[in-house]
């Protein structure tokens, strides 16, 4: 734990879960059609730096270290909030992300903020980022050099964040933070570590609207990052 989270910090952020666990009582299908009530809450004051991370958003935002930048309308930092303890990592920005600035618009984050209510968040009560930061022309997959390229931001952001859990989504993003190259079948359904931080991977939105039949193991995932997620708020409030 940084020096920054406090024990009370930690009993509060307990508290704020179990507020949220009450709502924990949808499933994926059933929320899919209902109109999705916005749960979110302002930044807790928990002492959270802010000139850091502007500051690394700002260097995103005028990064030209691959050739992503030339093609790409605007760097995508992220979407929600920082002082968060669940944190979502995707592949990279598409074509709505590209143009809003913003990462999981579009109906593959629109199936996201479904998904995210059905475990009880907001979309501004987690954070939201890709490997990538700048679109890949045509959506390509994103390349061995572009990744080496901006991983180090998203290391910064995970070192800023301290998340209680990450979930990453798509093969792209496990395959680069846990340094291997299965399938997802193969990585989804277990609790990794990602530089001490828990991680669950499971499928990609955009692949749950190419096929319905991924969404039950989809939200066994997000069951297991939501469980893996309070169990670590309470190591933490117990410390
Ligand atoms: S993808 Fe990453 S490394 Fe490449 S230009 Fe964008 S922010 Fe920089």
């Amino acid at each position: 734990m940084s020096a920054r989270r406090t024990s009370d910090e930690g009993v509060a952020r307990l508290a704020r879960a179990r507020a949220l666990g009450e709502r924990f009582l949808y499933r994926i299908d059933e929320v899919a059609e209902e109109t999705v009530s916005s749960t979110s809450t302002a930044p807790d004051e928990t002492g959270f730096d802010a000139s850091g991370w502007d500051a690394l958003r700002q260097e995103v935002l005028d990064c030209t270290k691959c050739e992503l930048h030339k093609s790409r309308t605007q760097g995508v930092f992220g979407s929600g909030t920082p002082d968060t303890g669940f944190m979502i990592v995707g592949e990279a920005p598409g074509y709505y992300e590209d143009q809003q600035g913003e990462a999981f618009v579009g109906k593959a984050g629109q199936l996201l903020t479904k998904i995210l209510a059905a475990i009880g968040f907001g979309r501004d009560e987690v954070f939201i980022t890709n490997i990538l930061k700048s679109r890949p022309p045509k959506n390509a997959d994103p390349s061995p050099d572009q990744i080496a390229a901006c991983e180090p931001y998203l290391e910064r952001q995970i070192e800023i964040i301290d998340p209680a859990v990450i979930l990453a989504l798509g093969r792209h993003a496990a395959r680069t933070l846990l340094g291997v190259d299965g399938s997802m079948a193969s990585l989804r359904g277990r609790v990794f570590e990602y530089r001490g931080v828990p991680l669950v991977a499971t499928y990609h939105p955009a692949a749950l609207l190419r096929n319905p039949n991924l969404k039950r193991p989809t939200w066994e995932d997000v069951q297991l990052a939501r469980k893996v997620y309070d169990e670590e708020l309470q190591r933490r409030a117990s410390q």
